[in-house]
């Protein structure tokens, strides 16, 4: 069995690798050929979530389960609010192949969700980048984000006006200017909008979202939290990257909830990626992509470390 520390994850992920390889995931799930174990997630007290995802691709040969969590008291410790670990077994024994240090994956593969709906379903005109968030995910968020458009520049909002400086220091390492922004200046410039907070209520509402914009919602990820007016869902075409999580403990829970979305009328960002699905209707549609973040995810770029580090001597080898 090989284990993959922390400190070697950014040595072998990077933006381009971790968006194709959760491409191929989101791809092989839309297929059939991959799917995610019901999600486990227990409040522990004090903001603290824990929880496992876990999945099979059969195709891509990926079995295993992503344990960790949220632990809100950790940037008072120094170190990341998100804590988590990938455990890979190989699919037809059972036996663990792998322990993969899964922070910084996280935040990347997370990060790759949202480029990807925006390299699929973003309007290709698109000028004015919109975070809503200002925490450990969002740099990660906008350096993925400003791949897939020709950005040129980028607005944001925060609940914590003194945490926007790490918006402005992205923005700046990127060579775009940054404006901090109110939400009805937000709704009405930006073309593209992230959602990444930690929110139980809706923060942008209907009245703030224009025609044509894409929102890659990707806060929301447990019961109960929620980061849109449902209405906006009611205007747009929904995708996410699993139906079963995108109505449970995604953005869409609040607007299936109150039954004014049906599950059957959200897309799975696969079948878009594979062709069965057109995407984007027209430049005046509202696209949502609902980004729940699936187990798939983390092995599919725990298993790209895996071999990469094998490949360059940074993996330690155990007898298990
Ligand atoms: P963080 O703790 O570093 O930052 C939290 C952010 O949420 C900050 O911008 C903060 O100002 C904001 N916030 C906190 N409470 C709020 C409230 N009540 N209303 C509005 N905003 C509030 O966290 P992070 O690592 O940047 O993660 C942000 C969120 O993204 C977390 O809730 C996490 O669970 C979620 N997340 C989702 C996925 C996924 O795959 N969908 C993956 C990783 C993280």
């Amino acid at each position: 069995m090989w284990i993959v520390p922390e400190s070697v994850i950014a040595d072998l992920v990077d933006e381009h690798s971790a968006f194709d390889a959760i491409e191929a995931s989101f791809a092989a799930m839309a297929r059939g050929d991959a799917y995610n174990f019901p999600v486990v997630r227990e409040a522990l007290g004090a903001g603290r979530q824990y929880g496992f995802k876990s999945g099979l691709d059969r195709v891509g040969a990926l079995l295993g389960v992503k344990a960790g969590g949220y632990f809100p008291g950790n940037a008072d410790r120094g170190i990341p609010n998100h804590q988590s670990t990938v455990y890979l077994f190989d699919q037809d024994s059972g036996k663990p192949t792998a322990i993969v240090g899964g922070n910084l994956l996280t935040a990347l593969r997370t990060a790759a969700a949202s480029a990807i709906s925006i390299a699929h379903l973003a309007r290709k005109d698109a000028k004015v980048l919109g975070m809503v968030g200002a925490g450990h995910q969002s740099a990660f968020q906008m350096r993925a984000a400003v791949r897939q458009r020709q950005f040129d520049r980028v607005i944001g909002w925060n609940l914590h006006p003194d945490m926007l400086s790490r918006l402005a220091e992205t923005a700046a390492e990127l060579g775009l200017p940054f404006e901090a922004v109110d939400l009805d200046q937000l709704g009405a410039q930006a073309d593209v909008i992230i959602t990444i907070t930690s929110s139980f209520d809706a923060i942008l509402q209907d009245a703030h979202i224009r025609p044509g914009t894409h929102l890659a919602c990707m806060g929301t990820d447990t019961k109960g939290k929620q980061e849109l007016d449902p209405a906006i869902l009611t205007r747009a075409t929904v995708f996410t990257d699993e139906v079963a999580q995108s109505i449970s403990i995604g953005e869409a829970q609040h607007a299936v909830g109150a039954g004014i979305l049906h599950a059957d009328a959200i897309v799975e960002i696969g079948a878009v990626i594979n062709g069965t699905h057109h995407g984007r209707r027209d430049a005046q549609e509202i696209t949502v992509f609902d980004g729940t973040g699936v187990g798939l995810q983390d092995l599919a770029v725990a298993s790209r470390a895996v071999a990469l580090a094998i490949e360059r001597g940074l993996a330690q080898k155990i007898d298990f």
